[in-house]
């Protein structure tokens, strides 16, 4: 008998172990077939030896009669919601907010995914889950713990040693996007109703009151917060997640610190960005203080912690046809697969069309042409597909074969080494020379008036330009014969490129759609070497070593400037007669110096609301110039608010901060030096 019990025990561990390696770290070490031997053994024994099943066995999962409704259960500690935001600024506005209750504090942020599930509470007492209960109204919420028990992520016994008396841990309870198109694929062909999203699937399902149909879903669950705690110190949130961890349960995904709000909102907007990775849903993100003693000084408002707040974006989706793929080719030459899409109505705008991002993405959502996928938009982002509606399938779906040579140059395509991407490695391709016209053209780059996508793809579909220099040898008569342009505007363009020949080295750097090189690089660049053959001799070293330049930024730089074809294209422009001479570039002075000269030193700009005479960034590039520092966000040490028409939020605090607000006119006349204005 004592035998039988060590046999069992083992067994159970061994189970658990291997759960956790499938469920929570994603890294399974046995196949399926002996995973299964394990568990057929154990129910073998547990059979002979029914006084000996624990409740806590991994056979128990599915176990229990169907109930005729839920209890209601309080909850030790109320389940309380938080306060949440659409707006960035009232964000920066919560974070001001806890700078001043908290003055001496470092605050250090996590940023955490809000998962669109539901949100439940799992009580673990001495390692054993004991009970799951929904929010409820935050106070009473059901006890649906024979549904939580059947989640596979969800341990019936922590794993490891020295576990606390008592945990009660909060999360959301979810489904994947990709599994739920599967399981509507299995309800469609046993003729059930298939389910909406993966939200109402979830919510739907834990609302079963038969326990073995709620196994049949694939339902998961992340941990997020600690409630109750009895035995266990947790010093942070990180701690919480590596606990978490141990346990055997699954912590939210992708958490980071962040030790300012600037960088917890670079965080969030680029996951608002990269939506399309993730293959569960989330309508947000939570911003929480770090430190569980800070959390606990901060305190609590009535309904809500003072330490969290959500930003949030809204989101939308739709069912439509995706009727076909096509590809394009960027400035770089990254071959993007690109969905067409009967046109749908979509948050009052109507989508025809959404990028796939790339050849995995494709294949992971398994995407066919003829496929009715989900678009969705969430904030002010281009529409992605959350997933194929795979039961909807006919059979006539068509695969996409990515092409293996570029479809406008037929080189044959490389896939990067360092990434997801494959590109067109020719440096003569049209499509990419297109690309680069278009970005050479722009504002922020030469700014060449009048030479716009139209043109820009007849001038080289008809071989009037070939590479960048070729635009500076166009002549009038070359230009005449084109569709849509008179002779006002072909000598207009030809005086706009010749305008051109002067710009800065910032600009041209930007220009040329070197990887990793945007407006911000090349400024920095240009502030360090006065032309371009200085910075052509720089090697590699050097240029790692320069502030705000790591060595991706570096490495793609050098090699730039050394490749033949980088070589090439610069040595056309130096022979066109570009100077390519820097602006910024500081003369071995210090830069703090060098900005001590300049009549805006010192100070710092925020500007707001729409301006008529120039764009934002015109009058940002400016004020920079003139050695002013320009920022987003307004605070007791902005010297100057510049607002233009329907100025919103930041007006007002200025106005309630004390910072002197200028017209655009005023802010002008500053520019020009017509006037002083003393901001003390
Ligand atoms: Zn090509």
């Amino acid at each position: 008998m004592a035998d039988v019990a060590a046999e069992l025990e083992a067994l159970r561990k061994q189970i658990r172990y291997h759960d956790q390696r499938y469920y929570t770290d994603a890294e399974p070490e046995i196949s399926d077939l002996e995973y299964d031997k394990l568990m057929n053994r154990l129910k073998e024994l547990e059979a002979e030896h029914p006084d000996l099943i624990t409740s806590d066995s991994p056979t128990q999962r599915v176990g229990g009669e169907p109930l005729g409704e839920f209890q209601t259960v309080e909850h030790r500690l109320p389940m309380l919601s938080i306060d949440n935001t659409y707006s960035e600024e009232e964000v920066r506005d919560w974070d001001a907010r806890l700078h001043r209750r908290e003055p001496d504090a470092e605050i250090d942020y996590v940023v955490e995914l809000k998962i669109d599930g539901v949100a439940v509470a799992i009580i673990y007492e001495k390692g054993e889950l004991t009970q799951a209960l929904t929010r409820g109204d935050g106070r009473f919420g059901d006890d649906i713990t024979s549904n939580v028990r059947t989640i596979r992520d969800v341990p019936l016994r922590l794993h490891g040693e020295n576990l606390p008396d008592y945990l009660e841990v909060r999360g959301e309870v979810y489904m994947n996007n990709q599994e739920l198109a599967e399981l509507n694929e299995r309800l469609k062909a046993a003729g059930q109703r298939t389910l909406k999203n993966a939200r109402n699937a979830t919510a739907g399902t834990l609302k079963l009151l038969d326990p073995k149909l709620c196994a049949q879903r694939p339902l998961r669950f992340f941990a997020h917060s600690p409630a109750v705690v009895e035995g266990l110190e947790i010093r942070d949130h990180l701690h919480f997640l590596e606990l978490m961890q141990q346990f055997g349960l699954r912590p939210t995904p992708f958490v980071e610190r962040s030790a300012t709000i600037d960088d917890a909102m670079d965080r969030c907007n680029r996951w608002i960005k990269n939506l399309h990775d993730l293959d569960f849903e989330i309508d947000g993100l939570v911003i929480k203080v770090n430190s569980f003693p800070l959390r606990e000084k901060l305190g609590y408002r009535s309904k809500s912690p003072r330490w969290v707040i959500a930003y949030k974006f809204e989101k939308y989706e739709a069912a439509t046809k995706l009727e076909g793929i096509r590809i394009q080719i960027g400035k770089n030459g990254t071959l993007t697969p690109v969905a067409d899409l009967k046109p749908v109505l979509l948050a009052g705008t109507t989508v025809s069309r959404s990028s796939l991002h790339n050849a995995d993405e494709l294949e992971r959502k398994d995407i066919r042409i003829g496929d009715t996928v989900i678009v969705e938009k969430a904030g002010k982002i281009i529409p992605h597909i959350v997933r194929v509606e795979k039961h909807e399938r006919t059979g006539d779906e068509q695969l996409f074969e990515f092409p293996k040579d570029c479809p406008a140059c037929q080189t044959e395509v490389v896939r990067d080494p360092e990434g997801v991407y494959i590109r067109c490695v020719n440096p003569d391709c049209p499509a990419q020379l297109k690309e680069r016209l278009k970005f050479f053209a722009h504002r922020t780059a030469m700014d060449i008036d009048g030479l716009g996508e139209k043109l820009i793809i007849q001038l080289v579909d008809q071989g009037l330009v070939t590479r960048i220099g070729d635009l500076y040898r166009l002549k009038e008569e070359d230009l005449l014969p084109l569709e849509r342009l008179g002779k006002k505007s072909v000598q207009n363009l030809l005086k706009a490129v010749e305008g051109s020949k002067n710009r800065d080295l910032a600009k041209v750097l930007c220009a040329l759609s070197i990887r990793h090189v945007g407006k911000h690089v090349s400024e920095v660049l240009a502030t360090a070497y006065p032309n371009m053959e200085a910075l052509q001799q720089a090697d590699q070293e050097t240029l790692e070593n320069l502030e705000e330049i790591g060595p991706i930024i570096a490495k793609s730089v050098y090699q730039f400037l050394q490749s033949e074809a980088g070589k090439k294209t610069i040595d056309d422009l130096q022979s066109i007669g570009l100077t390519m001479q820097s602006e910024q570039f500081t003369s071995g002075k210090s830069a703090e110096e060098e900005e001590g000269e300049k009549p805006l030193a010192g100070k710092t700009f925020v500007v707001t609301g729409t301006l008529s005479k120039y764009t934002r960034d015109e009058i940002q590039d400016l004020l920079k110039k003139q050695g002013a520092k320009v920022s987003s966000s307004i605070s007791s040490r902005t010297s100057y608010l510049v607002a233009g028409e329907k100025a919103g939020s930041k007006l007002t605090k200025a106005e309630k901060l004390g910072v002197p607000v200028l017209t655009e006119d005023e802010a002008d006349e500053m520019l020009k030096g017509e006037t002083v204005t003393e901001s003390e």
